[in-house]
């Protein structure tokens, strides 16, 4: 018997699978169960005949192309399509020399990662924040403090104070991570006097910032400001990261980055190593998808299929939720936040609880604190389920909120 133990490194000796996740994987297959647990868009919004005449024509038309290696920061034409997205639909303007395309963001927070961290470096982070983004961070060796959040995201005083503490005593930090619209898991949007702050600090402070826009092209509610940290940076500090996969589909893997011409080049030099590029075909089938104007459409019709699901959400919980629970009201995103105010109450020790008397799922909160907190938490997704799952399915968890 071979002991492959003694042979992994120790980022994987550290990396253990969770008893949440394995509990959430079960229940994949089971009907009986509601599960708000997944964070997934909803795969009717898929387009998939429009897709499908996409990909047969990127392969036999530019089949030569499409299928061949390609450059490690992404198609030319492809960054040339984004950056015109970009300031059309964000009011980012962003040269293309400055994107590099990813395999997803999330593989562009590993780039942010092996880039900027060095053991023990200190990263800033919501709390609670985004858990891959988080793994991403410590498994670079990042330590993570995390700043307080409110209705209206992270409180960027709090984040002051935690700078002033940490440059006190000899610290340093490398960069804040936020999500500023649409927060996973908290369901916040940072408002526009917050948005303006954080950069004044960035500034004051001499940090960098990585925003985690996946979410803003899709919002619920008119009136409200969602410009990007990115469209308002004068001091050319932040780092900014999105995807198609909740604008067009996840399986395709593209997501991308914008940041300063000699960190994008930066950034570039570590994507050589990690996938040499990412895949050309699914970057020509978005380049297709983005100019044919299928990637707005599918905005078009999104925004209004989540804001239902949303609503309906809302109103079951104001319906069923004792007034102990308290719960974010998201203006985009696919998450609410909902936090039980109950003595003792924990969310993980309840889940097996939840799934097998209740039949309904969620994912608790506490893995999304970088401080331990955070056990009377859940997050819970609207994206998913339908009309119906979702009001029997928060029914259920009343019920569990209030018996145990
Ligand atoms: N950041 C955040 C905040 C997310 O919620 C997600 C997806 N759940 C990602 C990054 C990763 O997205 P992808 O790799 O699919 O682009």
């Amino acid at each position: 018997m071979v002991d492959y133990g003694k042979y992994y490194s120790s980022l994987a000796n550290n990396i253990r699978a969770s008893d949440i996740r394995e509990l959430l994987a079960l229940i994949k297959h089971r009907r009986d169960v509601i599960s708000f647990a997944g964070g997934i868009p909803d795969p009717k919004l898929f387009p998939k005949s429009e897709l499908a005449d996409i990909s047969r024509e990127a392969i036999l038309k530019y089949g030569d192309e499409a299928l061949q290696y390609s450059e490690t920061k992404g198609l030319i034409e492809l960054r040339e399509t984004l950056s015109d997205f970009m300031r059309r639909m964000k009011g980012i303007s962003a040269d293309p020399e400055d994107i590099v395309v990813t395999t997803g963001s999330q593989q562009a927070l590993d780039i942010v990662a092996r880039s900027m961290i060095d053991p023990g470096d200190i990263v800033v982070t919501e709390n609670p924040s985004y858990l891959a983004a988080i793994g991403a961070f410590k498994a670079a060796g990042a330590r993570l403090v995390g700043v307080e959040m409110d209705d209206n995201g992270m409180d960027t005083f709090k984040l002051e104070e935690k700078l002033k503490s940490i440059y006190s005593t000899g610290g340093r930090v490398k960069f804040i991570y936020t999500i500023p619209v649409g927060h996973n898991p908290a369901g916040t949007t940072l408002s526009y006097d917050r948005r303006k702050h954080l950069l004044e600090i960035a500034e004051k402070y001499d940090v960098l910032v990585v925003e985690d826009d996946p979410y803003s092209y899709i919002t619920y509610e008119n009136g409200v400001d969602t410009t990007p940290l990115k469209a308002l940076d004068r001091y050319d500090r932040v780092i900014y990261l999105s995807t198609m996969s909740k604008i067009l589909a996840p399986g395709l893997r593209i997501g991308w980055i914008v940041a300063p011409r000699e960190v994008a080049r930066k950034f570039e030099l570590v994507k050589q190593y990690l996938d040499l590029h990412s895949p050309t075909l699914t970057q020509f089938i978005v380049l297709e998808a983005i100019k044919k104007g299928l990637v707005e459409r599918m905005i078009k019709v999104a925004t209004p299929y989540y804001k239902s699901k949303r609503d309906a959400m809302l109103s079951a919980m104001e319906d069923y939720f004792p007034d102990y629970v308290s719960y974010t009201r998201p203006i985009g995103g696919l998450f609410i936040f909902a936090r039980v105010e109950k003595e003792g109450f924990n969310t993980t020790k309840l889940l097996e609880v939840a799934i097998n008397k209740y039949k309904v799922a969620y994912v608790p909160g506490a893995g999304f604190f970088v401080d331990g907190s955070g056990y009377n938490t859940m997050r819970i997704n609207f994206s998913y389920p339908t009309h119906d799952e979702i009001y029997e399915g928060v029914r259920r968890l009343a019920q569990l909120v209030k018996s145990e």
